[in-house]
């Protein structure tokens, strides 16, 4: 990592050391976020009035012991902060500003840190690539003709180019290692249950976890802790001690075993990334860790059952947006039933709604069991391979997306060839595992790849000390062509 590359730790040394302010590096990232906001559409609300007052407030004395005191930080914009909007890049939430902020987004603020914008995403988070945002696709700093990932991929993107050393996303089946990947920065999903999502618009209750992205495995590990945590106001979230991920980084890999699913590694993935990844086995070798074959059988079904377990959580959590409650309204309804019915057509994208339709389709009584049942089986099934995987290793290791970032529009024709690209992540949400993708090195066009390490449930501290063993070896020297500064 070059020295000059603005991480929350470089920021915050300069920030106690007295050579910057909170000031000067709010206003720094948003002159970049709105200079860079042509480009890259990475922003659907950049708070340029409401960011610096708070940071002149914290170099008045406001939150002096705070860990990320200071720093600027972008949410997706399916996360709440009081006084902003809240959009989920979709047209039916237009204008709807929530009255509260998302637990994340207190602990967040708790800590001192800046929050400079929402970024744009997938509508509702679905999809793969930013191109389903009601607001526009977002573009990839490395490459802008191509797209950055998704559904995060404004966090993704904002991050990459410096704008902002961290961001959070959300994850339902892979939205913010997959963007991670394809923007060349580090991105973690927790295990299940580990951050609140109170605050985090739903898609899909039993997969959605809020996410953290970083320039470094260290800042991701940094805000992780701090956002990390029972939640009252979440009754998903587990009353499990959150370990201090920060300092349990370093030390050497004697003993660590990574484990390595040769099947995953066939058909569908992209000679550069698969060069690449094997390059990351080869380097935890090096490193003195054991690789270790393991199996998963069941994978190869994860993206069938993710996208009908997905679907079904979507329909019945967007239900609620019927034009009384939030946002956007139908103009003149002639009845209570058309109002419904036209708010929803005109306020949904094309995606959301051949997922509500799916979603619809597998629990309607004569399909539920062939298909909603069926799935959550497999879904068993899938999380016991990884159950028993880690009897014999402490992560598993694939690429994070099987081919690097595509061309804006080569697959929006094609949902199914888009769905492929979460085959590698979403099994961490069907399972409930945290996961961490890590940049490996660039293809021959320069464009970055990742590969990601899973681990057990509450192994946060196991694969993020993996993961910045990698990057400490391998610091990724390239950085994208379109950047602040
Ligand atoms: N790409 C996946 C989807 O479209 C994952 C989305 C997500 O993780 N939010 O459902």
């Amino acid at each position: 990592m070059p020295s000059s590359d603005r991480t929350i730790e470089l920021i915050s040394s300069e920030i106690s050391g007295g050579k910057s302010t909170a000031q000067t590096v709010a206003a720094r990232s948003l002159d970049a976020a709105e200079r860079l906001n042509g480009e890259l559409n990475a922003f659907l609300q950049i708070d340029r009035v409401g960011a610096l007052r708070r940071a002149k407030g914290l170099d008045e004395g406001a939150g002096a012991g705070g860990a990320l005191r200071g720093v600027p930080v972008a949410l997706k914009d399916n996360i709440c902060v009081r006084g902003m909007q809240a959009t989920c890049g979709s047209s039916i939430l237009a204008g709807y500003h929530p009255p509260y902020d998302a637990t994340v987004t207190e602990r967040l603020n708790a800590a001192g840190a800046v929050v400079v914008g929402k970024t744009n995403c997938d509508e509702f988070a679905m999809g793969s690539s930013n191109e389903n945002s009601a607001y526009g696709p977002v573009r990839n700093p490395w490459d802008t003709r191509r797209v950055p990932g998704g559904s995060s991929g404004g966090s993704a993107a904002a991050v990459a180019a410096r704008i902002v050393p961290a961001a959070l996303g959300s994850e339902t089946g892979g939205s913010v290692r997959q963007p991670a990947a394809l923007c060349g920065i580090v991105g973690v999903k927790p295990t299940y249950g580990r951050v609140s999502r109170y605050g985090l618009v739903a898609f899909g209750s039993s997969l959605d976890q809020v996410s953290v992205f970083g320039l470094t495995v260290r800042d991701a590990a940094l805000v992780l802790r701090t956002i990390a945590g029972r939640d009252e106001r979440d009754s998903t979230t587990a009353d499990v001690e959150v370990p201090d991920y920060v300092a349990g980084l370093g030390g050497d890999l004697k003993g660590a075993r990574i484990g390595v699913p040769r099947a995953l590694f066939g058909e569908g993935l992209d000679a550069d990334v698969r060069a690449r990844v094997e390059g990351a086995v080869d380097a935890y070798r090096d490193l003195g860790a054991e690789v270790v074959d393991v199996e998963l059988p069941h994978a190869k079904y994860s993206i069938a059952v993710y996208y009908i377990i997905a679907t079904a959580e979507a329909s019945s959590n967007l239900a609620r947006y019927d034009g009384v409650r939030y946002g956007f309204r139908a103009e003149d309804p002639k009845d209570l039933r058309e109002m419904y019915r036209r708010t929803r057509e005109e306020g949904f994208g094309a995606e959301v709604k051949r997922r509500i339709m799916l979603g619809t389709y597998v629990l309607s009584s004569g399909y539920y069991d062939a298909y909603y049942l069926k799935a959550q089986q497999v879904r068993t099934l899938i999380q016991r391979d990884f159950l028993s995987a880690f009897e014999t290793c402490d992560a598993v290791l694939t690429p994070t997306t099987p081919t690097p970032a595509f061309r804006l529009g080569e697959k929006t024709d094609d949902p199914l060839s888009m769905y492929l690209s979460d085959i590698y992540t979403c099994m961490a949400n069907l399972a409930g595992i945290p996961g961490v993708s890590v940049p490996c090195g660039l293809t021959p066009s320069g464009l970055p790849v990742g590969f990601q390490l899973m681990g057990r449930h509450w192994g946060e501290p196991d694969i993020l000390r993996l993961a910045h063993a990698y990057e400490q070896a391998h610091p990724l020297a390239e950085r994208p062509g379109v950047m602040a500064e």
